[in-house]
């Protein structure tokens, strides 16, 4: 056998590879695969009709230059010949999550038994609960939900009226690079998303009546807060935002010895030295550190935050909603495929089938981070088809890689940017691009002027 071929019942084959999720991890994946094995056929799938997962759906819409890493995976599928096929979902058995009406599917058996190694990439895209008395009333709401509504996803079409249900005063739990993204739309003007892809409705929704207060809670001292230096410094662009720290805040810099918590610090610090603009104050932002959510208050729905002090005792703060930011984890979709998921374990769950990015490290790191993992996983499944650990598909050269079924309703690279372009052509004045927001609206673009599978 060469690198990149199989000899199967005296014929040779190209390798065949299904990677499964086509965000960051799935992109970077089949990228270091194809450099590894150039004849091998490599197709991403996605449960969407769209490629680039959190690139699309979380990454904040005002931080265009993070999404223009999509220019760097397009050549993967455009130039390296790398397959794509959207609107497909693969299923285990212990997974039954909702197929949408016109979208595909294919088991994970199925999928196996077609090619010769497969590398789930699906991510972990849940809200983590916060684990409190209070927190199913109306008015609590995982960041991961508001930002998809921000991004246009299409799950989360029929919630675009959340932007408006905010009220007054809003509580955020956890003060990592997430919850700064909240702030930012929080406290930013309407205009000042100008060249975002934002969600136009959920934008003008929210600024019917946009917050005057936000109550950022940290269990963590001021030191070991989450969110990086350079997100706090952009927040002290944003015009009337009156910044104050709070609570275990007191750590002098000198007794701080690693860099990065010191110049959180100093960030945090000249944040809140910052005094209002000519504007005048707009919204008030209270950071508090050492306070831990004990409680969400009120009976039908959200009225307060009852939060555990460092310092010791509780205290009470109204608000009239509770945006958790604390991280994410396997939602419906994502497959369990065998061992535990998001433990940072090995990538083989078993020769020929793997695991890689958020799915295998947990939900932590940055997109470049997930660039490394690809690159380790796919130098693992390499040596593990060169060293004949995997047993080989049973199946001829020609034969598609996904069943008819799936096939049949799979939206390919080249319909993908039929929509790609839909959207650009179509931004609403001071956007790149505005999203469509359903499947269906997707689909009908992707599938204008195809020809027939
Ligand atoms: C709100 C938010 C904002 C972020 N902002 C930044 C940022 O500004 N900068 C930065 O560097 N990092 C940011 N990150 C982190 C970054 O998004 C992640 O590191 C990265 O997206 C993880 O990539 P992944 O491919 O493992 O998962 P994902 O990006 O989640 O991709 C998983 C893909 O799998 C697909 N999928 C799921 N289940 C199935 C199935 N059963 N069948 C087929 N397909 C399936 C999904 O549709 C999705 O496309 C952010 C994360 C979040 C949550």
């Amino acid at each position: 056998m060469s690198d990149n071929t199989v000899e199967l019942s005296g014929a040779e084959r190209p390798l065949r590879i299904a990677v499964v999720g086509a965000g960051p991890s799935g992109c970077f994946i089949a990228g270091a695969l194809r450099r590894s094995l150039p004849t091998a056929r490599i197709v991403v799938i996605d449960r969407l009709p769209c490629p680039f997962g959190l690139v699309r759906y979380g990454v904040a819409s005002d931080h265009q230059s993070t999404k223009n890493i999509t220019r760097q995976f397009d050549r993967i599928f455009s130039r390296e010949g790398v397959e794509f096929a959207g609107n497909v979902s693969v299923t285990t058995a212990a997974v039954n999550a909702e197929i949408q009406s016109g979208a595909g599917s294919v088991t994970l058996a199925e999928l196996r038994d077609r090619v010769d190694a497969v590398v789930f990439a699906t991510g972990l895209a849940a809200d983590r609960a916060l684990g409190v008395p209070g927190e199913g009333l109306p008015g609590v709401i995982g960041s991961g939900a508001l930002t998809r509504v921000l991004n246009s996803h299409p799950d989360d079409a029929d919630a675009i009226a959340l932007t408006a249900t905010l009220g007054d005063r809003v509580a955020i739990v956890g003060l990592g690079n997430v919850a700064v993204d909240i702030i930012r739309f929080l406290a930013k003007e309407a205009a000042d998303f100008e060249g975002s892809d934002i969600n136009d409705a959920a934008l003008a929704a929210y600024h019917r009546a946009p917050v005057t207060r936000i109550d950022v809670f940290s269990r963590s001292a001021i030191e070991l807060a989450k969110c990086d230096a350079q997100m706090i410094r952009e927040l002290g662009q944003i015009s009337g935002l009156v910044v104050s720290l709070h609570g275990d805040t007191a750590t002098p810099l000198e007794q701080i010895e690693d860099r990065v918590q010191k110049s959180r610090v100093e960030a945090l610090r000249e944040l809140a030295q910052l005094a209002a603009d000519a504007a005048g104050p707009r919204i008030e932002l209270r950071l508090h550190f050492g306070a831990a959510p004990q409680e969400v208050l009120g009976e039908e729905r959200v009225v307060g935050l009852r939060v555990a002090l460092s310092a010791g005792g509780t205290q009470d703060y109204a608000v009239d909603s509770v945006v958790s930011a604390i991280g994410f984890g396997a939602d419906a979709h994502s497959p369990d495929i065998g061992g535990t998921r998001a433990d940072g374990g090995s990538c083989r769950v078993e020769p020929g089938l793997y695991r890689v990015g958020w799915l295998r490290r947990g939900p932590q790191g940055t997109i470049p981070e997930n660039r490394a993992d690809a690159v380790a996983v796919a130098a693992e499944i390499v040596a593990d088809l060169e060293s004949g650990a995997i047993p080989r598909a049973d199946i001829a050269a020609e034969a598609p890689i996904l069943p008819s079924r799936a096939r049949a309703l799979a939206v390919s690279y080249e319909d993908w940017l039929r929509v790609d372009r839909h959207e650009c052509e179509h931004a609403a004045t001071g956007r790149t691009r505005s999203k469509l927001p359903t499947t269906v609206q997707m689909l009908e673009v992707a599938r204008q002027g195809a020809t027939a599978a």
